[in-house]
């Protein structure tokens, strides 16, 4: 039973273990996969992204090219300035991400500005592109950090170049300014949730445009952010994970740095958010297989109960079996005794007698037996009643149990108050020996019986022994002992006689 309990208990063991790691594995494996996907998403976005701003900063730097081509060859005289003004009002509808489009004298004096009439005195010396393309002769364009427009307050990003009169000293600066607006539109259309953002910086970590907008963010320089820090250094491209320093919050970065230019695309999601869909789909999993293991308990508790109860039944069976078996050698005991006296009964007595002829027979030895008769005991009884007579029966009985001591001896009650001894292996000299222990016994006894001549209780023996073919009927020895007891009762009792 224990073994049948240990083994569902293993069994319930080995499926609850088996689900509940094939389960962690599965769940673990679709967090992988889950953090996989967002990592391609975000650089795919990147990649669109980079090559929206890349797009609106070269197609600025061409214009710029061309505009300060036009201002170098031609001069920024008032007349050549209306006509680039008419230029420039052609070419701006095509470019609607364009804010607008401005030159500076070299002392950062307005010249012109496509966004209408020059306000009064209006001056950009002190803005960082004017003081860069001033002090540093370079013709390229340069991409400045995020300014608010003096005009409309408008956040926006300047592309500049400048322009050289014609002995090559600085004459001037063109800027095209961005509107961060623009970047905005596009970048909120993609969802990047609570904690996301896209940003476009600049290489030295100058965030140009960030996405949710926030004010304080504009110009902040990156530089010490891990993006920067400890991606960036050796690679273009990549993805990242990190707690962000500034609000505590997980996210999931992809970064791309353009090849031409020097600007930086990152979007970030936050990590808790991400896995969103993963955690639904795990704390599923997680309910059904503790369901699962749940009710695989509930069967196993239901199997070691249900073996309990069956091995109990079976226990009870058992004890209820030896209990019948124990009940029934006692029946087959009390069918062989005699109720009174304790001695065997006549059916016994009857058995034995057949059984041990049939032994002495075969192994020829010497079958003796005893018929003993109490006697006058009629008038035992009626001086003394039945019930004293039922006593004298029995100690005449404890008496010639006590003289016969052998194992295969057997003391019987024939009928009445007559008894017998079988006596196997027992010659004639060997029962007469009993015989008379029998007399002395009963002498020392003294029992008293008025009635009797002697005084007290005595018996007479008839001894009959046989062998060989006097056993063919075993009968034939009872009727021996009987004649010779009834001899010995006509010589005058209390004495033995050999029957022939
Ligand atoms: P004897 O054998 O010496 O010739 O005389 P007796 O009186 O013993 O003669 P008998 O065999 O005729 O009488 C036997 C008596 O034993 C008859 C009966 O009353 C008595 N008896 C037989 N069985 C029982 C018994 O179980 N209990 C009692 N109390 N008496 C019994
Ligand atoms: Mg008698
Ligand atoms: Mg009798």
């Amino acid at each position: 039973m224990k073994r049948d309990t240990h083994l569902v208990v293993l069994l319930l063991l080995v499926i609850g273990c088996s689900l509940a790691s094939l389960t962690v594995w599965k769940v673990l494996a679709s967090r992988e996969r889950a953090l996989k996907e967002v990592d391609v998403h975000g650089l795919n976005l990147t990649q669109a992204l980079a090559t929206y701003s890349e797009g609106i900063v070269r197609q600025s730097s061409v214009l710029l090219l061309g505009l300060v081509e036009r201002l170098e060859t031609e001069g920024s005289g008032p007349a050549q300035i209306e006509r680039l003004s008419a230029l420039i009002s052609r070419q701006e509808p095509l470019m609607p991400q364009l804010s607008g489009i401005t030159v500076y004298d070299n002392q950062g004096r307005w010249l012109m500005s496509s966004n209408g009439p020059i306000p009064f005195g209006a001056n950009s010396r002190d803005r960082v592109y004017f003081i860069h393309h001033r002090d540093d002769p370079s013709p390229e364009t340069f991409i400045g950090p995020p300014i608010q427009s003096r005009s409309n307050q408008e956040w926006v990003i300047t592309v500049s170049r400048r322009f050289n009169d014609a002995h090559g000293a600085f004459a001037g600066v063109v800027a095209v300014t961005l509107g961060i607006e623009n970047f905005l539109r596009l970048f909120g259309t993609i969802d990047v949730g609570q904690d996301g953002a896209i940003g476009l910086s600049y290489t030295d970590g100058t965030l140009l445009v960030r996405y949710p907008f926030r004010e304080q963010d504009m110009g902040r320089n990156f530089s010490k952010s891990p993006i920067y820090a400890k991606y960036l250094v050796d690679r273009s491209v990549g993805t990242a994970s990190f707690t962000s320093s500034l609000d505590g919050v997980e996210r999931l970065y992809a970064f791309r740095k353009s090849d031409r230019l020097p600007l930086i695309t990152t979007i970030a999601l936050g990590k808790h958010e991400a896995l969103a869909a993963w955690r639904t789909e795990a704390l599923l999993s997680g309910v059904v297989v503790t369901g699962l293991l749940g009710l695989n308990g509930l069967i196993g508790w239901f199997l070691i109960v249900d073996i309990r109860r069956r091995t109990t039944a079976e226990d009870q069976l058992r004890e209820t079996q030896q209990q019948l078996l124990s009940s029934n050698r006692q029946l087959e005991l009390l069918a062989m005794k005699d109720a009174l006296t304790g001695l065997a009964n006549r059916r016994c007595f009857d058995q034995s007698l057949a059984l041990e002829a049939r032994r002495a027979q075969r192994e020829r030895t010497t079958l003796a037996l005893l018929m003993i008769d109490i006697d006058y005991f009629k008038l035992f009884n009626d001086s003394f009643g039945h019930v004293a007579g039922d006593v004298c029966l029995q100690s005449v009985g404890k008496i010639i149990e006590e003289c016969v001591r052998r194992p295969s001896d057997l003391a019987a009650r024939y009928g009445g108050e007559e008894m017998g001894v079988i006596m196997p292996d027992t010659d004639v000299e060997g029962a007469t020996v009993v015989a008379q222990l029998i007399l002395d016994r009963l002498a020392l006894e003294n029992i008293p019986h008025n009635a009797s001549p002697s005084g007290r209780v005595s018996v007479s023996i008839g001894i009959a022994t046989a062998t060989g073919s006097q056993l063919d009927h075993w009968q034939r020895v009872i009727e021996v002992a009987d004649k010779a007891l009834y001899s010995a009762k006509a010589s005058g009792r209390n004495q033995w006689l050999i029957g022939v």
